[in-house]
């Protein structure tokens, strides 16, 4: 649950979806459930994996050691807001900034990719590689969020 730009509706901490098999937390980002967060749960629907924290009283966070996934949410820029949540716009302009970032690495990788090819020193070489490499990694973490076309 957030601050910021949170209207205390609770939605958030009412509808946290679970894969037990996988030990996922599909909430912010996927993310590894732990012990921790897996014994502040009850189902709320356990039919669809979908589960409510007891520490949510009167729509408020009574926990006072909030896991770090709680301070943080939301943080993923493709993060599956409750409808009507105080963060849509912010998590709006996350989500632009990261698109942003990506076609700007896109760009360098264009540009390492030329100097490379034009340079007859090996070892520059290998290092727009690495630069490139690196750039191509960040990019395919969004790749299912369709980053290779942005
Ligand atoms: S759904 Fe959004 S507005 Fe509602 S409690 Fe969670 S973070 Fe706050
Ligand atoms: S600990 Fe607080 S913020 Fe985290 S899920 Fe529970 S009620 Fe929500």
């Amino acid at each position: 649950m957030g601050n910021k730009f949170c209207k205390k509706c609770g939605a958030c901490c009412k509808h946290i979806i679970i894969d037990k098999e996988r030990k996922i937390i599909c909430w912010d980002a996927e993310l590894p459930l732990t012990e921790e967060f897996e014994a502040m749960l009850f189902p709320a629907d356990e039919e669809n994996n979908i589960y409510a924290c007891r520490f949510l009283v009167n729509n408020l966070c009574t926990n006072p050691n909030r896991p770090e996934v709680c301070i943080n949410y939301p943080s993923f820029p493709f993060v599956q807001l409750p409808e009507n949540c105080g963060y849509e716009g912010y998590i709006f302009v996350q989500k632009e900034k990261l698109k942003h970032k990506i076609r700007k690495l896109k760009e360098e990788i264009l540009h390492y990719t030329v100097l490379s090819e034009t340079t007859n020193d090996k070892r520059e070489r290998q290092q727009y590689q690495k630069i490139i490499n690196t750039h191509v990694r960040y990019i395919d973490k969004y790749k299912n969020y369709g980053s290779d076309n942005w």
